[in-house]
């Protein structure tokens, strides 16, 4: 049976990523995106920007067959490398061993590689073609080039992968309530780079690190650990480039003492880090250009009731359900929509209407899931990581993992480690972390708990989590 056109809107990491899919499964694909081709022109005008992967996203890839590509540019981050005021360090690792782990890529060689799976697989790309409207009685979209010339493409079904700020969002919602709510988290964010080895301005290279470049060495800190910086409201974190630098990123309340308001010449920034992230100045040369020459980004959480129009357009990824950063899944879970909807769409390729109505229903309650737990990680993130009750928590969750496989599963392993779906782990998770607080109430270490009783009434009380499918 002849399969539909589908157009999509956005060639970002999950437009790409399902336009790869697509094709692969013998649809006709077009994609339109408003930038120019980052393979051809750059990506982010050559900052280097990474994200943290996770299993829901490498599963995406494995099923592109791109897993291999991208593993040979990934960088394994084995737990938080968390520095104290002192510039002490402690790593929490993750997992319990190499298998557990998240992966920091490059945000444009990840989208370029997406880019050239998604042509090989039959897809066309046209690039500079921002959308700007809808016209939905013939189903004809117009956009503009960055000439100001405007183009029109008929589509038979569009989907929109085209991010937080979606234009196919918005021309849907003139002809349907989508019920859409955007929460500002009140926090933005800025970043800054920590260079390789390598790039150091000679004159800057503290002695250490000179030694450790003799060496051969190439990352100026650790290289296998998500490094955060916790300051109570506020905080920074680096993730790992291949090539030997780190993308770091401060995030900060957009208003108070200290915030983006508050700290905003190159004279407040740099002060600002000698006072509270005092290590970290040695280790990026540029600190004051980067702060006021990068711009800030804006935080928050979209939602929305209804995500499909009349089985004629439908909104994935961050079109639909753009969350705050701190879990790491905005891309991982836009990459579990992506292969959700490719399985549905070919399941029933001319029922389209039934297909979006169905991915709504089973995507929507697990993006709700994951924007709570990402709101709920920032805390965590940059005030309790060095917090002793927050440590006997985390200590007596992975004794119980290794006690209880399969029953008792830690909330940041489902969601990392596994494709459990969101909504499991938000619950299951809620549960279990209410029982920890509760065991270890007047506690001050494990060996003063009753494990007998714990395990008995995990034993009683928890079933089997699903296996991922
Ligand atoms: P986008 O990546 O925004 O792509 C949208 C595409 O559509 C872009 O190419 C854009 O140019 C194009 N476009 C926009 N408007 C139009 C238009 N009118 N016409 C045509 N094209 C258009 N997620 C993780 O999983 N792990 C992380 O570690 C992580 N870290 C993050 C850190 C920060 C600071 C931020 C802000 C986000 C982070 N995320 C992370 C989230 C992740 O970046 C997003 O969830 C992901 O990029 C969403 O992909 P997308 O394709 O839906 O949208």
């Amino acid at each position: 049976m002849q399969k539909p056109a589908i157009t999509i809107i956005g060639a970002g990491l999950v437009g790409s990523l399902l336009a790869t899919l697509l094709a692969q499964r013998g649809f006709p694909i077009t994609v339109l995106e408003r930038r120019p081709d980052p393979r051809k022109f750059g990506f982010l005008g050559g900052r280097s920007i990474n994200l943290a992967l996770a299993e829901r996203g490498w599963h995406g890839l494995r099923v592109a067959g791109m897993q291999e590509r991208m593993r040979s540019i990934a960088v394994m981050m084995r737990g938080r490398m968390v520095h104290d005021l002192n510039g002490r360090t402690n790593l929490q690792r993750y997992g319990r061993d190499d298998s557990e782990v998240i992966w920091s890529v490059s945000r444009g060689a990840l989208n370029m590689a997406l880019l050239d799976a998604a042509e090989a697989a039959g897809a066309t790309v046209h690039f500079d073609r921002g959308l700007v409207s809808v016209d939905w009685a013939c189903m004809d979209l117009q956009f503009r080039d960055s000439d100001g010339t405007e183009h029109s493409h008929h589509a038979g079904i569009v989907i929109g992968a085209d991010g937080a700020g979606s234009a196919l969002r918005g021309a849907m919602a003139a002809q349907q309530e989508l019920g859409e709510r955007f929460e500002p988290l009140g926090h933005g964010y800025k970043e800054l780079e920590i260079p390789a080895l390598a790039d150091f301005p000679r004159e800057q290279l503290p002695a250490e690190l000179a030694d450790a470049l003799a060496r051969g060495e190439r990352y100026a800190i650790e290289p296998h650990a998500l490094h955060i910086w916790p300051r109570g409201n506020y905080m920074c974190i680096a993730l790992p480039n291949a090539e030997g630098s780190f993308t770091v990123t401060l995030f900060l309340p957009n208003e108070g003492e200290p915030s983006l308001q508050t700290v905003v010449s190159a004279k407040q920034a740099r002060e600002f880090f000698q006072r509270d992230f005092a290590d970290t100045v040695p280790l990026i040369p540029e600190l004051e250009k980067d702060f006021v020459g990068n711009p800030t980004g804006l935080l928050g959480t979209l939602y929305l009731d209804r995500w499909h129009y009349e089985g004629r357009a439908l909104l994935v990824g961050d079109a639909s359900h753009a969350i705050v950063p701190f879990h790491g899944q905005g891309m991982n879970s836009g990459f579990e929509d992506a292969v959700e909807l490719a399985d549905l769409l070919e399941s029933r390729p001319n029922d389209c209407a039934a297909v979006f109505a169905e991915f709504e229903r089973r995507r929507k309650p697990n993006a709700d899931a994951i924007a709570a737990m990402a709101l709920e990680n920032y805390v965590e993130m940059r005030d309790r990581v060095d917090d002793a009750d927050y440590l006997l928590m985390r200590e007596l969750d992975r004794l119980l993992a290794d006690r209880h496989p399969g029953r008792w599963v830690p909330r940041y392993w489902m969601v990392t480690f596994s494709r459990i779906p969101y909504l499991t782990a938000f619950e299951r998770g809620a549960l279990q972390s209410s029982w920890l607080r509760e065991w270890i109430d007047g506690v001050s270490s494990i060996d003063q708990l009753d494990l007998p009783a714990i395990d008995m009434q995990i034993r009683n009380k928890l079933d089997f989590l699903p296996t991922d499918a």
